[in-house]
């Protein structure tokens, strides 16, 4: 595949990780109000196994980042790398759990569609006005839920709308930007223009996103990640263990895709899922596999979920636990005791 469908592949993981959640959740896996807003409820029935993976990535990944959340009172900052159509957001304000800001990345053409959703609806775009204490709340160059000017407005390329620049959106608490991952000074000025502190306690959150890109790519965002916050904490989840057979299966159906898996390189081990983040400048690294992070969720919940649907392949669900990681690492000159944070 040429570098576009490549990417344009990669953007489709995009839809695929919504939907999948989207359907766990109407399982009754886990609560989320607003996910039904960003995608379309499956066609299909999605595999029990499969919806029991999203649980304990959904949970996990939130466990971690609770944990950060705790020991930095919020008074820090998320950046969700490659967040797709992630309702984060809108979860944590809920709970009350909003760092002082939340920022989000993705390519420009997943920025726009996720742009188009929160302006077209209400429970989306409410929670991000009432968080905002700024004068004009700009989205492009208009107001969130003003109407459309007349005036000579440009059309966005990709979803068609009389937007000038429907690529990012920034607020007080919420700010989202149209980037690629790969080219991390752009990232870096892009966010800065969206008044990222960079002295504050960071969490960088990376869903199934840097198997997409090269080792040398991921390498690089994982070093400018650790090299610009001196306090900092990245979670990662993404594929591991794939030279064994059942790894091969997986990477054939992600090729079959067209999806540029130049990454999954690095998910040989979760011994080299760990030298990657310390050899990029972080302090302390850790991964497990999510049979593990399974283990460690909270078991009446687990329970819980485990009574929902019958698991008929125990074994095919063990083996694609197996294959699945999250890694966190910190960086912590304050010591605020981030290198504690473990399930
Ligand atoms: N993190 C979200 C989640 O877990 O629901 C989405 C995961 S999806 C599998 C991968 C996301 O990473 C897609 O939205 C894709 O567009 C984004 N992505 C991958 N490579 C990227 C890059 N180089 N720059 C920006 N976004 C990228």
């Amino acid at each position: 595949a040429g570098l576009d469908e490549a990417d344009e592949a990669v953007r489709g993981t995009c839809e695929d990780a919504s939907v999948c959640k989207r359907f766990a959740v109407s399982v009754g896996y886990w609560k989320d109000p607003y996910i039904q807003y960003f995608v379309r409820q499956a066609k299909e029935r999605k595999a029990p196994e499969i919806n029991r993976g999203y649980y304990a990535r959904v949970h996990g990944v939130s466990y971690l980042l609770k944990a950060f959340l705790k020991k930095t009172e919020c008074n820090c900052q998320i950046v969700n790398l490659g967040a797709g159509m992630d309702t984060l957001f809108w979860r944590l304000k809920d709970e009350n759990l909003l760092p002082r800001k939340y920022f989000e990345v993705d390519f420009p053409m997943i920025v726009a569609r996720k742009i188009h959703n929160i302006k077209s609806k209400p429970p989306l775009s409410k929670p991000i006005m009432e968080s905002h204490s700024g004068e004009s709340l700009l989205i492009g160059s208009r107001g969130l839920g003003k109407a459309a000017s007349t005036k000579s407005e440009k059309v966005c390329p990709y979803c068609q709308r009389p937007d000038v620049d429907s690529h990012s959106l920034d607020s007080s608490r919420y700010s989202i930007i149209g980037g690629d991952l790969r080219f991390s000074s752009d990232l870096e000025e892009k966010l800065k223009k969206h008044n990222l502190d960079i002295q504050l306690p960071t969490l960088l959150i990376a869903e199934c996103v840097l198997v997409y890109m090269t080792p040398q790519q991921s390498a690089n965002l994982l070093k400018w990640a650790a090299s610009t916050f001196p306090v900092a904490m990245f979670i990662n989840y993404e594929q591991v263990n794939m030279t064994d057979r059942f790894g091969q299966i997986m990477i054939e159906n992600l090729q079959r895709r067209q999806c540029n898996l130049a990454g999954v390189e690095v998910c040989r081990s979760l011994d080299s899922q760990r030298e990657r983040l310390l050899l990029n400048g972080w302090e302390t690294a850790h991964a497990i596999d999510m049979m593990k992070v399974y283990s460690f969720l909270p078991q009446a919940d687990v329970k819980r979920i485990e009574g929902l649907e019958f698991l008929d392949e125990k074994e095919l669900f063990e083996q694609l636990m197996q294959h699945y990681c999250i890694c966190w690492a910190s960086k912590d000159s304050s010591n605020l005791g981030l290198a504690s944070i473990t399930f």
